[in-house]
């Protein structure tokens, strides 16, 4: 079967002229104790073959790491550090076992990162080279997912639930029931991103976008609304509106909705600091069972100090949350 062509489409490149299918040894120097790596190429080393025949120089400080070599300990005494005492030979026997005998104590060079690192940091790969694995290690790989697949991960989707959440309660109460009708006319029944045609008593069809996400604490406005089909809604959710809308169609959007343009294009989030946060905290605060409180707590927290909120805490709340 040949090879699909690699299409490179994340933009991560991997470095030219690493073997990456080559496994390496790491030690650390008896001497100087500093980590040295050596390229053992693709076939594992025999420890016994090892012990008989490696002949590792330390890069920093030199020392020679072979049977012949005598010991630097100092906390032993002269004789055991001598390379023809029995102590000194099985000293180097289990140095070159630790080092070869075990696949898990290999190490491999990531041909994205370029750092050398431990098998256990490459995911499992059948039948390339003799560790069996990826050539990129976990990090890089995840990087890679991410911009492959960027389905979230299910913290991410606990975090952003979590604070879609909070932004609702901020902004129960500020938000407006949108008229579907009038909606409608305003969007002339077409999806405003893809202008697909839209039933309006299709209801699992079409979605009401928050222009402005409450996630940035934005209630949910007729200004701020925009018709938009469930796909491209989806496509939509938190995201600011200039990260998702073109250029024309802010400006059509604006022109549309009286959304402010300067606020909708500006390239990065714009936080709603107008909302009444003492009165957010409350509502987050009414829970019903007790034991939730401490949880609630520790949330509305979070989100005030990743929303750098905390200055507009009356001093009470600052108190009962326990900022300083
Ligand atoms: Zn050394
Ligand atoms: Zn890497």
């Amino acid at each position: 079967m040949t090879r699909r062509k690699t299409v490179n489409i994340t933009g991560i490149t991997r470095v030219e002229g690493i073997p990456y299918h080559d496994a390496w040894v790491a030690y650390k120097c008896v001497k100087c104790m500093k980590m040295n790596y050596v390229i053992v190429g693709q076939i594992l080393l025999d420890p016994k073959e090892a012990i008989e025949k490696c002949v590792w120089k330390c890069e920093y400080c030199r020392f020679i790491h072979s049977k012949e070599s005598d010991l630097p300990f100092e906390n032993w005494l002269d004789e055991y550090n001598d390379s023809e005492s029995t102590p000194a030979l099985r000293f180097w026997e289990g140095f070159f076992r630790i080092a070869t005998e075990h696949p898990a104590s290999y190490w491999k060079q990531c041909n994205v990162c370029l750092r050398v690192l431990p098998f256990s940091a490459f995911s499992k790969h059948s039948k390339w080279g003799p560790l069996e694995k990826q050539m990129e290690c976990r990090s890089c790989k995840g990087a890679i997912n991410a911009v492959l697949n960027p389905r979230r991960t299910k913290e991410q989707m606990h975090e952003s639930s979590v604070r879609r959440r909070i932004a609702d309660l901020f902004l129960e109460g500020e938000n407006q029931t949108i008229d579907f009708q009038e909606l409608f006319e305003r969007f002339s029944r077409r999806c405003f991103k893809t202008k697909t045609p839209l039933d309006i008593n299709k209801r699992e069809t079409w979605a009401i976008d928050h222009i402005l996400p409450s996630k940035f604490l934005y209630p949910l406005t007729f200004n701020n609304a925009a018709l938009l089909s469930k796909s491209a809604n989806e496509n939509k959710r938190d995201k600011w509106p200039s990260k998702f809308y073109t250029n024309n169609e802010l400006i059509e959007l604006a022109r549309i909705t009286g959304a402010n343009l300067a606020v909708i294009s500006s390239p990065n989030p714009i936080m709603n600091l107008s909302i009444d946060i003492n009165r957010g905290v409350e509502r987050y605060l009414q829970v019903r069972e007790k034991s939730d409180l401490p949880k609630r707590i520790i949330e509305i927290k979070k989100i005030i100090q990743v929303y750098d909120l905390v200055a507009g805490l009356s001093n009470e709340n600052k108190t009962l949350l326990g900022f300083p």
